[in-house]
């Protein structure tokens, strides 16, 4: 290591957190709202690097309030069907309006604790820099698997696990290798660009691959799947695939490699020398597979697996995500069983949780072992709204500016109104709601949610209010602002 390139940092914060992943973003929120000194370190080039790795324009299968952070609303098209764009600009809003702290393309790459200070080192752009901190949060835990391949000299196939845009592959003969969601998806986008993409599985289809209308653009693009694949070469321009014995050679220019997750040996080595995880739980995690994996192979049933049976093959990291040992603390997915229906939610408790028992505001006693279960069971009991911050924003009709809040002029002012009168008959045709014409009246960015409510309170309960902003929030009517004070 080159001494000279170390920068070291002599402030100590009281709180690192690792990852600006929801997790990570939600741990820090709290922490600011405790006016604790954190700060959030992040390997990728932004916060929500895993997010913004999802195909653009993807439809997440959770609804916009999985992705809430403590009820602040997630504003966008349409509250059932929130779409990557959605998700990050959400995150962009939260992390300014509350002056949130984040160091993209900081990877943590070890821990030091000495005389109750950990210095953390990070890998930047810059080389090698070392943070200091009271406390020390993980949020990061999952890294994608790779397959190594060995590849000839002079090969024209370009292998990738990083896909975001059909762009990227328009005009390429495509293979992609893996089963899961990641390269179903990736799958299911290209089919749809047109593109004839051949899929590789390790296993046999999975229920995904089985769905009609998949089967239909596999047979309208001529695309496939081959099942039960051992070996992949690379050739020239070409792979060669060994499936039951059978050697398939596929033309190739690009192959993408979606083969799943697999808990950071990184962050499991760095837990291990800081002695918060003994070997047990060590190799429970190392062997970890998804929720949605537990189900796929095991056993026990082959159509229905309850929580509890997928809980007792989860590890139980209670003690990690109680006691706080050596200051270090745990929260996010390797907590919880939630499947990717549920997951982010879930995660985002565990991380409102762990900062409230760092704080002293909630007792390690009113979490009950085995904590998979405790939470799959409970996290909707648990979620609760930051009334106080809620109440703080100030709504906004999105009705004659756009997203980025320009002025629209000209013949853009005409849509502008045509698209609020549609927006006004759609209120009408769907609630002739007279609460919703007054919410909306009300939503010039100057009144808080809060004041809203004041000034209707008689006509309207505060809870008949506070659902119709959402119902509001979540059809493209209605945005929201920081509060005053914020900026
Ligand atoms: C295509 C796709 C669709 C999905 N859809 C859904 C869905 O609809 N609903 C749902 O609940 N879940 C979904 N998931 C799962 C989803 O990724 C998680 O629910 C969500 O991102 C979890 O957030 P997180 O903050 O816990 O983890 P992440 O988003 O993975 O955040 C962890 C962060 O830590 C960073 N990091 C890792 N190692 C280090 C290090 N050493 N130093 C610094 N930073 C580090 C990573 O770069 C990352 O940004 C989906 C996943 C995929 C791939």
């Amino acid at each position: 290591m080159n001494r000279r390139k170390r920068a070291t940092q002599t402030h100590v914060y009281d709180t690192v957190v690792v990852g600006a992943g929801p997790t990570g973003i939600a741990a820090l929120y709290r922490l600011a709202k405790y006016g604790v000194d954190a700060i959030c370190i992040e390997q990728g080039d932004s916060p929500l690097a895993s997010i913004v790795d999802y195909p653009e324009g993807l439809v997440l299968s959770s609804p916009a309030d999985h992705y809430q952070l403590a009820g602040i609303p997630l504003d966008c098209r349409n509250g059932e069907t929130p779409t990557r764009e959605d998700v990050l600009f959400y995150y962009s809003r939260i992390i300014n309006s509350f002056n949130l702290r984040i160091l993209s393309a900081h990877r943590l790459v070890d821990v030091r604790y000495v005389r109750k200070i950990h210095a953390i080192s990070c890998q930047t752009q810059n080389g090698l820099m070392t943070l200091r901190c009271r406390n020390l949060l993980f949020t990061s835990w999952f890294e994608r698997k790779k397959l190594k391949f060995s590849i000839p000299r002079g090969s024209l196939v370009r292998i990738t696990d990083r896909f975001s845009n059909a762009i990227q592959a328009a005009g390429k003969t495509v293979v992609i290798v893996g089963g899961g969601l990641s390269a179903t998806e990736i799958a299911t986008y290209l089919m749809m660009s047109g593109q004839s993409v051949t899929i590789l599985l390790r296993s046999q289809q999975r229920s995904h691959h089985l769905n009609p209308d998949f089967i239909k653009l596999l047979n309208a693009t001529h695309s496939r799947l081959i099942l039960e694949v051992r070996k992949i070469e690379i050739l020239r321009a070409s792979i060669r695939a060994t499936s039951a014995g059978e050697e398939h050679e596929i033309k190739c220019d690009l192959l993408i490699v979606r083969i799943g997750q697999t808990v950071s040996p990184l962050i499991l080595k760095t837990l291990k020398k800081l002695t918060i995880l003994n070997g047990e739980k060590l190799r429970a995690l190392a062997s970890l597979s998804t929720a949605d994996n537990i189900q796929h192979h095991s056993r026990l049933a082959k159509t229905d697996v309850s929580a509890e049976a997928i809980a007792n093959k989860w590890p139980d990291l209670f003690e990690a995500f109680t006691s706080g040992k050596k200051n270090v603390w745990i929260a996010g997915g390797i907590l919880h069983i939630g499947s990717s229906a549920a997951g982010v939610m879930v995660s985002i408790l565990t991380a409102l949780i762990s900062v409230d028992i760092m704080m002293n505001k909630v007792a390690p006693g009113k979490i009950a072992r085995p904590l998979p279960l405790f939470l799959y069971e409970n996290y909707k009991k648990l979620m609760k709204f930051d009334q106080q911050d809620v109440g703080d924003l100030r709504p906004l009709l999105v009705k004659s500016v756009t997203r980025s809040l320009v002025p629209l002029t000209g013949l853009e002012t005409t849509f502008g109104v045509e698209s609020a009168l549609a927006t006004q008959k759609k209120i009408k045709a769907t609630r002739a709601h007279t609460l919703a014409e007054h919410l909306i009246e009300l939503s010039t960015g100057s009144n808080t949610i809060a004041e809203v409510v004041t000034k209707l309170k008689g006509k309207f309960t505060s809870d008949q209010i506070v659902i119709e902003f959402y119902q509001l929030f979540y059809s493209d009517i209605l945005t929201w602002l920081p509060a005053n004070n914020r900026r």
